[in-house]
């Protein structure tokens, strides 16, 4: 329900888009398959942030036949009302996205509608539900055109067009035919959430849980939690469990202590976030060696809202190398000795490893990966990096082996989750990626699609005849 403010700004963004309108018409080539089926210019994968700001990107620039599919119910997209732990957003407020520069689709544009100027002022960092509901409403304003309960798990080949199978939460499959896809899959959309093997073998499931899964956190109530991993979302969890009236929390982290530097912030300016994909692969290698190796310290806020429990404990250069349990307890070896749980919660991030996703698994391994494509100097290598893809310039999936069947099918396909980052810098699964990253990424897709009809537009030219000199006569004579 919107309040009379939320109106208004639902408005303004119509008048505005209107003023801005100019050459956004629909101009591509509208294709059928061979047996008449309609064709999709763009099939975007992931109905989050990165999925609506890209579908509402193209429309802006004219390609309007574009769809995007979502693998969960309405309501459930994306993790800021599913499994994020976290009171607010990392992100600071002043950080624009979603919006491509138009004012009032703002993040700020919203909050203030909502709750008021004076609210925005006093205001630290946005709530995750309030993110949530602001995403919503761009939607719902933008009518953008989401369809939710179809996940892509299978992509084909076929007649020089990508032929894809959704399946939805019933088991129902349908198929649609698309010239382009967009993967936004999200931050761990080219690969799957980790887990140590040595806990998936040893630790019986109602034993352990990773961060992106849902927890009874009521559970915990009493109980020794051991928490692996030092990242934002590990220390949101110690925090849940700990408000929820765990025992003790205990975050162990591999590094001898947490970083303290994040170079998001460094990120944040028009040079790197625009144009880190033109420079040479050796530095944006360094680049990334550098930011992988800072990461991100948990927010400050975050940290606090840990250690302002006595049942807190941080222990850095204390890797978990196996398990055990004794009943229903788990005991975890450390290089320091044993330590004692009553459950586990495994912060340790996301692998890269198309393998791992249906609608990538078929043709994993003919990607391009860093390790393909680039030797590090002696000294400066990185198995992680190695195993991210090496995209090119527009995002696209490039081939190992160009020789082979799937080249072709692997240039339509546009990866936009955290898994571009080493290649295009800050643009997918990054809210600070999306000012620039999302625009990019449109408009690459765009000139792909014009320039393989390039002649398809210069017949369209020649056969142009409505004529703008329609009279030769005096003005309001009608000359044959
Ligand atoms: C807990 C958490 C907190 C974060 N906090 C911040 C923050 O404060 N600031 C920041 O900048 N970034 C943050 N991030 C990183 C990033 O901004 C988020 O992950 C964000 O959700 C990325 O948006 P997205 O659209 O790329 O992916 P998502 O929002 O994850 O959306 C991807 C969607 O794709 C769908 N999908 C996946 N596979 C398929 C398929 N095969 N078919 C159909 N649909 C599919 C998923 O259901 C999902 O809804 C956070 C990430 C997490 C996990």
């Amino acid at each position: 329900m919107q309040n009379d403010a939320l109106k208004a700004l639902t408005r303004q963004v119509h008048e505005d888009l209107e003023k801005i309108a100019y050459a956004s018409g629909p101009w591509v080539s509208s294709v059928l398959t061979h047996h008449g089926e309609p064709v999709l210019d763009v099939a975007v994968i992931g109905g989050g942030q990165g999925g609506l700001a890209t579908s509402f990107a193209l429309r802006r620039i004219g390609v309007h036949n574009v769809r995007v599919f979502e693998r969960a119910k309405h309501g459930k997209a994306g993790p800021w009302v599913t499994f994020a732990r976290m009171i607010t957003l990392r992100t600071p407020k002043h950080v624009t996205g979603p919006d491509l520069g138009i004012p009032s689709l703002t993040p700020r544009s919203w909050f203030e509608a909502r709750y008021g100027e004076a609210a925005w002022a006093s205001l630290d960092k946005i709530d995750r539900r309030d993110w949530q509901a602001y995403l919503d409403w761009y939607s719902e304003t933008l009518a953008l055109p989401v369809q939710h309960d179809r996940e892509l798990v299978d992509v084909v080949w076929q007649d020089g067009l990508l032929h894809l199978t959704f399946r939805s939460q019933d088991g129902e499959t349908s198929k649609v035919w698309a010239r382009r896809i967009v993967l936004a899959t999200g931050i761990e959309g080219s690969g799957s959430w980790h887990v140590p093997e040595f806990i998936r073998e040893s630790v019986p499931a109602h034993l352990y849980a990773h961060t992106h899964q849902e927890i009874d956190f009521e559970a915990l109530r009493g109980k020794r939690v051991g928490v692996l991993g030092g990242g934002a979302s590990a220390f949101d969890n110690a925090a849940t469990a700990l408000e929820a009236g765990a025992q003790s929390v205990a975050v162990c982290i591999r590094r001898k202590t947490l970083p303290r530097i994040n170079p998001y912030r460094w990120m944040e300016n028009a040079g790197f976030l625009g144009h880190f994909p033109s420079l040479p692969d050796l530095t944006r290698w360094r680049f990334m060696r550098r930011i992988f190796d800072l990461n991100q310290p948990p927010p400050q806020d975050t940290f606090w809202r840990c250690s302002r429990h006595d049942g807190f404990s941080f222990h850095g250069d204390t890797p978990w190398l196996d398990a055990r349990c004794d009943g229903e307890t788990v005991i975890v070896k450390t290089p320091r000795g044993e330590k004692t749980f009553d459950f586990l919660i495994i912060g340790t991030g996301f692998v890269i490893d198309f393998s791992k996703r249906p609608e990538t698994a078929s043709f994993a391994s003919n990607i391009a990966l860093w390790g393909d494509r680039f030797t590090a100097p002696a000294g400066e290598e990185s198995a992680v990096l190695d195993s991210y893809p090496y995209l090119s310039p527009q995002s696209q999936f490039l081939p190992r082996d160009a020789a082979h069947p799937d080249a072709a099918m692997l240039g339509a396909i546009y990866n936009f989750t955290f898994a571009a980052t080493p290649s295009m810098g800050l643009s997918g699964a990054s809210i600070s990626g999306m000012r620039y990253g999302v625009d990019r990424l449109a408009r690459a897709i765009a000139c792909d699609l014009f320039v393989q009809d390039g002649e398809k537009h210069l017949e369209s030219l020649l056969s142009y005849d409505t004529e703008e000199l329609v009279s030769l006569g005096r003005q309001g004579e009608e000359q044959a």
